[in-house]
């Protein structure tokens, strides 16, 4: 018999997904997205990011396991951000 933790080499973090579809804005660091009114309750990217949020991003992928995402491993991300929603494209003000 296999042992279930020969599956999953990494401990995913916690799903952070926006809530709606309208005033969404990214993390210039990392590209979390989120709603306005999330980012204005939540401080501080859940990435612990010290980058502000812009409005300004184009694409957005969901990331399930980002510890096996080569699309994060791509956008320069660590492994150890939450799954979620991420902009392909973010620019910076
Ligand atoms: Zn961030």
């Amino acid at each position: 018999m296999q042992s279930e933790s020969d599956m999953s080499e990494y401990d995913e973090k916690k799903f952070v997904l926006p809530k709606s579809t309208k005033d969404l804005k990214a993390c210039q660091q990392c590209g979390m997205v989120l709603t306005v009114e999330q980012w204005n309750r939540e401080v501080e990217c859940p990435n612990s990011c010290n980058a502000s949020q812009t409005k300004l991003f184009s694409g957005m992928i969901c990331v399930l396991k980002p510890s096996q995402s080569w699309v994060i491993r791509k956008l320069g991300n660590p492994k150890s951000i939450h799954p979620g929603l991420y902009a392909i494209d973010v620019q910076a003000d």
